[in-house]
């Protein structure tokens, strides 16, 4: 006697498959098993029959037998139904979906050791200019050869040519040691009034093992992380697990320290900059219940805890929690569904809040937690708009002469400072000033940003650099070349001009590309070892230094620009965040704000603090659109890379669309940025009444339609982006 069993293969080209299940293998739901697939052999999760229609049944006596089972817990029926959610929502396979609870296949496989690598400090006799970059970016980082690679943006052969010099040896490691568990008495702290009552109700609801969504609404610096600490304790204490997820890699690092400090060790950390080892070693910790707290980013959503007992999303605002690409996911709104599943309370923090999470307490739904005042001494910084047409700076300057006086004072008292643009590079355009040329990305709708620390040319979009030259490639004219505009180290360069003596650091992407790094500027700042930072968003939230006084926007209409419906919402987000990097400590904040529209409603709101008034008048625009979280978008996007596929594509769906009452749809139109990656893009976009179940509609729509290989069409349900 066999059996049948439903799987979901890991690939996403594929719907779910059947098997036979061989005498004596043992599968359950959520098994992990290896199945055939034609001459391969794929990674899959049995699945519930009922839950998951299979198009093509086959009959017993063809099925193909699975081959093994991979000895880990199977995915609990939560994390099952949270993959079909997913899938369904997001319009996404089911097996994309399920490849992410499984995160990667390393930590699926049998070994306990690995081989890794690591720099030796011998530097080779030939020294090329990608042999250097390895070795400069490779750092004291270990990993396979392939992680190297990636990390050091050069081919894999770059690196075993350096191990066969020398410049790199292989290490033995061991995996899967123990880790340490978080001890929820090591150094509570004494909270606040405020703070302990918040906190009490979090604790509660912990305890109540019940699905409870909460918005803890604070202003920056008023405590919420301490505030949830003791939540995540009460779940310790139960010997629950808890997830805990960051916006961005770059806050893991601070957050590390902070566990350390309140719970006596660190949590487990999870995010795209694991090794494979340790992502292995993190996996399976986490699916048999040993690691009691894990801190990520949106990936960690989608790991198999084995029982959940509080999730908290920190800086629930954050538009980062969007992922982007594959699964085009909301990782705020997964972890609600999450909590829902599992039956725990989920926890919103923001000193900011999104007007989608606002809405959900307006509704009744989330229950809201307030910490009206900053911890302690600390006052809120005072704020300050300069008229950038009253008061412009200097020509070729983009500080204005207040911020710089301000500046100044600051560096006198030894205090901290930090300009905020939101730019990296030196300039965001280059041209010729002889013929006009402008140096475009070959690939993309976008220019070609400089990167003066690197001397080169980024395209920001699909990562196309090349050198920066000297001449003109149009006319041939040298020097010609002019930057418009600036970045932020355009800014770091004119802070050195008013202030040489001043210790600057220059915060982006570029300069902070690990956990590493992102400790080793907390350090430099906490030892005081830098003056004035100027940094993108990179720097405008979670990071608590209590000497910096100042925070100057350098650019505040920045992102008014291009008219995304979350522009202002997302403006006022943004500086509220940066200007609550001012002034945490006794010392008092100020913030300046430039920009050329001082009498904007987003900035009169940033300036006088009252950000109801705001939220209020945004929330009634909103609600006047039909826009979310009144009604709903949904953007399809077909893309190729011949333009006439890619119109041609996008005008079939725009015929086929279905009359449907309470939904329109708008275009195709070239996207913003009508090439991408040497794609040629078009975009649909659908609105909808809220009500209305418009997947069920996309799906039908689009399942009718067929397109050539040579297309693609990418649906984003609840988009963000609409580039
Ligand atoms: P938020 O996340 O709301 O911006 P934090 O949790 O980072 O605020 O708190 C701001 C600072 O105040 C941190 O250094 C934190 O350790 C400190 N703090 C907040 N509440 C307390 C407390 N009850 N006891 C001691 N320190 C506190
Ligand atoms: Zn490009």
């Amino acid at each position: 006697m066999s059996s049948r069993a439903r799987v979901l293969v890991l690939n996403s080209a594929l719907g779910p498959l059947d098997y036979r299940v061989p005498a004596g293998m043992a599968v359950e739901p959520g098994s992990v098993v290896i199945a055939p697939l034609g001459p391969r052999q794929l990674l899959g999760v049995v699945w519930e029959p009922e839950r998951l229609p299979s198009d093509a049944e086959v009959g017993d006596n063809r099925l193909r037998p699975l081959l093994g089972t991979v000895d880990v817990p199977p995915l609990a029926a939560p994390l099952r139904r949270l993959v079909e959610w997913t899938a369904d929502y997001y319009l996404a396979p089911p097996a994309a979906v399920v490849r992410m609870t499984l995160a990667s296949t390393s930590a699926l496989e049998g070994s306990r050791t690995a081989t890794e690598y690591r720099a030796t400090g011998i530097v080779p006799p030939r020294l090329t200019p990608q042999r250097e970059q390895a070795l400069e970016r490779i750092g004291d980082r270990q990993g396979l050869i392939r992680e190297l690679a990636t990390a050091a943006d050069v081919s894999d052969a770059v690196i075993r040519g350096l191990v066969k010099a020398g410049a790199i040896e292989a290490v033995e490691v061991a995996i899967d040691s123990p880790y340490p568990h978080p001890d929820p008495a090591f150094g509570p702290p004494q909270l606040a009034g405020e703070q302990q009552a918040a906190a009490a109700t979090l604790v509660e609801g912990v305890a109540a093992h019940a699905f409870r969504p909460t918005l803890l609404d604070g202003v920056t610096g008023s405590g919420k992380t301490e505030v949830y600490f003791e939540a995540v304790a009460e779940a310790i204490r139960q010997g629950r697990q808890c997830l805990v997820l960051l916006p961005e890699i770059a806050l893991t690092e601070p957050f590390l320290k902070r566990f350390h400090d309140r719970f006596g060790c660190e949590p487990v950390a999870w995010h795209s900059g694991l090794r494979s080892t340790q992502r292995r070693r993190a996996w399976r910790a986490i699916a048999n219940g040993e690691a009691l707290v894990t801190v990520g980013a949106r990936s960690a959503l989608f790991l198999p805890y084995r029982n959940l007992g509080l999730i908290v999303v920190d800086e629930a605002h954050e538009t980062s929690f969007k992922q982007e690409e594959g699964v085009h996911y909301h990782a705020r709104d997964v972890a609600v569904m999450r909590g829902k599943f599992e039956g725990c309370p989920v926890i919103l923090a923001s000193a900011t809040p999104a007007i989608e999470t606002r809405q959900q307490v307006a509704l009744g739904r989330y229950a809201e937690l307030k910490l009206p005042g900053r911890y302690g001494a600390a006052e809120m910084p005072t704020i300050e708009a300069i008229d950038l047409i009253q008061q412009p700076p200097e020509r070729g300057r983009w500080l204005a002469p207040k911020l710089v006086t301000a500046l100044e004072e600051t560096l006198a008292k030894g205090e901290q400072s930090l300009l905020f643009l939101n730019r990296r590079g030196y300039a965001p355009l280059t041209l010729c000033r002889t013929c006009g040329h402008r140096f475009q990305c070959p690939n993309c709708t976008a220019w070609m940003v400089e990167h003066r620390l690197t001397r080169r040319l980024a395209c920001h979009h699909c990562g196309h650099v090349l050198p920066t030259p000297r001449a003109c490639p149009e006319c041939k004219e040298e020097d010609s070349l002019v930057a418009c505009g600036p970045g932020v180290e355009r800014i770091a360069d004119e802070v050195t001009a008013l202030f040489p003596e001043a210790k600057t650091a220059v915060v982006t992407s570029d300069t902070i590309w690990s956990p590493a790094k992102a400790a080793e500027f907390v350090g430099r700042m906490e030892a005081g070892d830098i003056d004035i930072v100027v940094g993108t968003q990179l720097v405008t939230k979670g990071y608590h230094f209590p000497n910096l006084t100042l925070v100057g926007v350098v650019d505040a209409d920045l992102g008014l620009e291009g008219g995304d419906l979350r522009a202002a919402e997302r403006t006022f987000q943004q500086i509220r965040q940066v200007s609550g990097r001012a002034g945490r400590g006794a010392k008092p904040g100020h913030v300046f704000i430039q920009t050329h529209s001082p009498k904007a409603q987003v900035m009169q709101a940033l300036v006088t603090g009252d950000a109801d008034a705001f939220y209020e008048a945004e929330t009634e625009a909103r609600r006047d659109a039909g826009a979310p979280p009144f009604g709903r978008y949904a953007a399809i996007v077909v893309s190729s890379e011949e333009q006439a596929c890619a119109n041609e594509i996008a005008r079939l769906v725009a015929r086929s669309a279905p009359q449907v009452d309470g939904m329109a749809v708008y275009g195709p139109a070239p996207a913003p940025l009508a090439m991408l990656r040497g794609r040629h893009r078009y975009r649909l976009l659908v609105h909808a009444r809220r009500a209305l179940d418009v997947q069920d509609v996309i799906r039908d729509w689009l399942g009718a339609l067929d397109w050539p290989a040579k297309a693609r069409v990418t649906v984003d349900v609840d988009p963000y982006n609409f580039l």
